[in-house]
């Protein structure tokens, strides 16, 4: 029996979502003496043998063009084909767009129980029990899964990546294709460069900024720690910022290792998106905030004067000036 991982790709590199799966389904797989194994659509450039240092032994390929496209639908049935071909007993997704669409799905022909959102580990002494994330990451459940087969999605940037060593053995996987219901006439890609949901750092500002003629400094900022834009919903609606820069229990929900709030109040709609970062630095100038009560570090300060002095730190720290 196995622990099948679904690894992602996008624009040739494996995602490090994936990599963080890869870890939780190798660990879970020690854990029950079955094997991990891993499954790839598509054709990735990355050197998929390599994902071995995760702990996976074997990797299973489908490559086809059709699956150049993501496809819910085709996808799924691929997917659980593989899953029961392989006998696979549990199958981790990552809990972003790709494994929301895909998990529930999967599960249903699978018929097994799904944990979305797991945070850790399973506890598989007695059962199979996964903690998991609710009501926005405020609160946490135990969930105890019954089936026989098993599906989980695993909170992103909740699993340490963790390197174990090996290559992994590469089965082209052959399979019948299912011609999609709908065709991509073209993709429009957005102005950021990092996709939210995969950075490590993330500089986020509200209506704090009084608008959007004054965002230079949060772009620079950004660019000098290498991290992701967001902003808060107002300032989307507002036009200041494109959509997809919003985080939020309405927009985008994040977890990277560091999140730099720049005049954001902290309504909890708000926290709702981004209270799973491990570290947030608010940059506020009330004192009063109730961002800063869900902060690790809080500067209180006028934001016009606080970012352009750690822009002039960081160039100092990177050896830029
Ligand atoms: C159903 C629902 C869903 C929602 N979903 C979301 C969501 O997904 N995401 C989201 O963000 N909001 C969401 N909202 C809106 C949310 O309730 C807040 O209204 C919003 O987050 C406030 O945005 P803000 O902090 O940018 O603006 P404000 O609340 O106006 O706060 C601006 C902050 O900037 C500070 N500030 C002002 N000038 C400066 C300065 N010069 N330097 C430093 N600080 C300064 C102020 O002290 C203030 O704290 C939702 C609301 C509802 C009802």
């Amino acid at each position: 029996m196995s622990v099948l991982i679904f690894i992602e790709h996008t624009e040739g590199q494996i995602k490090k979502a994936s990599l963080e799966a890869l870890t939780y389904g190798a660990r879970l797989a020690e854990q029950t003496g079955d094997t991990a194994e891993g499954l790839v659509l598509g054709t990735p450039s990355d050197d998929i043998a390599s994902l071995g240092k995760y702990g996976v032994k074997k990797i299973y390929q489908v490559q086809h063009d059709i699956l150049h496209h993501f496809d819910s639908q085709v996808y799924t049935k691929l997917i659980s084909h593989i899953a029961e071909e392989t006998n696979a007993q549990t199958i981790i997704f990552s809990n972003n767009p790709a494994g929301k669409s895909l998990a529930p799905r999967v599960a249903v022909r699978l018929k097994a129980g799904l944990v979305a959102g797991a945070i850790a580990l399973p506890e598989t002494k007695d059962g199979f029990n996964v903690r998991k994330n609710v009501f926005s990451g405020k609160a946490f459940a135990n969930v105890d899964v019954k089936t026989e087969k098993k599906v989980i999605t695993l909170n992103v940037n909740s699993f340490t990546i963790a390197e174990t060593g090996g290559t992994a053995e590469i089965v082209q996987y052959e399979a019948t294709i299912d011609t999609p219901k709908i065709k991509v006439l073209n993709t429009t890609k957005t102005t950021s460069s990092i996709a939210l949901t995969e950075a490590e750092t993330v500089v986020s500002a509200g209506r704090g900024l009084k608008g959007p003629e004054n965002w230079k400094m949060v772009e620079d900022l950004a660019q000098l720690l290498g991290a992701g834009l967001a902003c808060s919903r107002p300032v989307a609606d507002a036009h200041w910022r494109p959509h997809n820069e919003h985080v939020g229990q309405t927009g985008i929900a994040i977890a990277p290792n560091l999140y730099i709030a720049i005049g954001i109040s902290g309504a909890i709609q708000h926290l709702a998106g981004v209270n799973r970062s491990k570290v947030i630095v608010v940059i506020n100038k009330d004192p009063e905030a109730p961002f800063f009560k869900a902060a690790d570090y809080g500067i209180v300060g006028d934001a016009f004067e606080v970012v352009p002095k750690m822009i002039e730190a960081v160039k100092k720290v990177k050896g830029l000036s």
